[in-house]
């Protein structure tokens, strides 16, 4: 890695001042004018009940997103979020400061009908490299203040690069306090790595909430209902507005276990391709994502790289559209997933099938070539580690949804990183409702291989765990895993600078708490030039 270049100033000091003003309801006061220039047609009504967010970093600009719904939760799916007729418009500014006096853009923008309303204003022409502050208004009405960020230029180096990592938010089965701490720890970033919802209705366990219509998502209505009740919760609402967001998936924002075209419970894969279009255009309604994602019948766009001058890459990936069919794949009863041995599914084994598709495992090859960042990061949303368990007849058993599903892309990845000396790779990922740091081998079945990269998995925000001892009582079957748990939820974080990544797993107290408090688990830090996370 080279050394560090000078300092680009960070805003964090800007960020607190938001952060403070916010806390004592002034953040509102900025810019009256604007406010009475034009009479509200809301009624009394808020239209950004689902606050706002900001994501898709480059270095001349971001998407700022928000979605006008006086009514969020309307029950008339012809009047989504409460809104009928037409684009509407309305107008943004965006800011050198958290209090908007210092206006770098004004200008209108439109909600589209065709997507509930929602606005993706591409913005560009601003300065690298900092963050910039906004809202949105709406005859009257604005929104809250919301702060984005620009990537730095090509050649721009900044001295450390700060992010939290979330997966696996269950809205009836725990509340969002992990939400809430992150936003507190004001990192530059916060990846989602998916399962960002729950789209059925949790009949069987312990829930402190209930999704409000009491119906498993599955049209673009009842989607649409389910991001907005989301939404609506302060703790993710807060965290957008505060945090620039950049947004994978995995399955539970379509169907449990799904791959590419193929569902646990459609038989058909027409008909499940509805469902996930339904899907993936309410994801589209709802994300600051950029206009390349807009959806395209059952096909949307997520996959991206950012680059943090020569610091760091990330590599955001979609780990569920391009899939090849599940092995050894027989709907409606072992359509998802399932343990498989190579006896039960050899199929498994077969050198042609990709976790990523061929396409998008190409494009994450040249991406790799020639990167010449120091940190690597690979962003995805499932395990890649090999886990194995050694069954009584002495056969191994391995779960077919995650990597080990897709045993040979794996090893093509690793093989790839291993052979182009990629510097400083790391994986993370979410989906197992459990803590993990894992070293990725060269070659999982021999310990003494070497390893190739870092994985951290953090755990979910609320969604119930797996019990402890599925796990625990084959840990030794698996010597490359470094750490294991699962009985917190949180988050974790990632601190990079030239010489070191340290990682935190952040444990909250209690998920069923809403005034739950955070704590630091477990951390780790790997070395610049040596794979493998060391507990510190
Ligand atoms: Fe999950
Ligand atoms: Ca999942």
């Amino acid at each position: 890695m080279k050394p560090p270049k000078p300092h680009v100033p960070t805003d964090i000091n800007r960020r607190r001042l938001l952060r403070q003003g916010a806390a004592l309801g002034i953040g509102i006061l900025a810019a009256p004018a604007i406010l009475s220039a034009g009479r509200s047609n809301w009624h009394g009504r808020d239209p950004f009940t689902l606050g706002v967010a900001a994501g898709a970093p480059a270095p001349d600009g971001f998407t700022l997103w928000t979605r006008l719904a006086p009514d969020p939760l309307s029950a008339d799916p012809h009047t989504p979020g409460g809104m009928s007729g037409g684009n509407t418009g309305l107008r943004y500014e965006i800011a050198a400061d958290p209090q908007l006096r210092r206006i770098v853009r004004r200008g209108d923008c439109l909600s589209e009908s065709q997507f509930s309303h929602s606005v993706h204003l591409d913005v560009r022409g601003l300065a690298p490299g900092r963050s910039y502050w906004y809202r949105f208004i709406s005859a009257g009405s604005a929104s809250r203040i919301g702060r984005a960020m620009t990537l730095p230029a090509p050649g721009q180096t900044p001295q450390r690069l700060r992010l939290g990592f979330v997966s696996c938010a269950n809205y009836e089965q725990g509340y969002f306090s992990a939400y809430r701490h992150l936003a507190d720890e004001d990192p530059d970033l916060v990846i989602f790595l998916g399962d960002y919802l729950y789209e059925y209705i949790d009949r069987k366990s312990a829930t402190v909430r209930r999704h409000s219509d009491g119906v498993e998502a599955d049209s673009l209505p009842t989607y649409r209902n389910r991001y907005a009740q989301y939404r609506m919760d302060a703790d993710l609402q807060r965290l957008h507005a505060e945090v620039p967001a950049l947004m994978t998936w995995d399955d539970h924002e379509v169907e449990n276990d799904y791959a590419d075209k193929w569902s646990p419970r459609f038989i058909d894969p027409r008909q499940f391709l509805r469902r996930r279009a339904a899907a993936y255009q309410a994801y589209y309604e709802h994300m600051p994502v950029r206009a390349l994602s807009r959806p395209r019948g059952a096909s949307m766009r997520l996959y991206d790289e950012f680059r943090f001058g020569d610091l760091a890459q990330i590599l955001l990936l979609d780990g569920r559209q391009y899939r090849s069919k599940p092995a050894c794949y027989a709907p409606p009863n072992r359509g998802g997933a399932h343990a498989q041995t190579n006896v039960e599914c050899p199929e498994r084994l077969d050198p042609s099938r990709s976790l990523l598709g061929a396409r998008q495992e190409q494009w994450v090859f040249e991406r790799l070539q020639r990167s010449s960042s120091g940190w690597n990061v690979l962003a995805q949303d499932v395990m890649m580690a090999q886990w194995q368990r050694v069954l009584a007849d002495g056969e191994r058993a391995y779960w077919s949804d995650d990597w080990n599903g897709y045993p040979a892309n794996r090893e093509r990845l690793l093989r790839f990183i291993q052979a182009q000396r990629v510097a400083n790779p790391v994986v993370i990922g979410g989906d197992i409702h459990s803590y993990w740091c894992n070293d990725l081998k060269a070659d999982f079945n021999d310990p003494s291989s070497a390893t190739v990269a870092t994985e951290f998995v953090g755990t979910s925000v609320s969604a119930h765990p797996p019990p402890r001892e599925t796990f625990a009582r084959h840990l030794a079957e698996n010597p490359h895993v470094r750490y294991f748990e699962s009985q917190m939820r949180g988050y974790a974080t990632l601190e990079m600078d030239a010489g070191n990544l340290h990682a935190r797993f952040r444990a909250v107290s209690d998920a069923k708490d809403p005034l739950a408090s955070v704590s630091t688990l477990k951390s780790f830090v790997v070395e610049n030039g040596r794979a493998g996370a060391v507990e510190t």
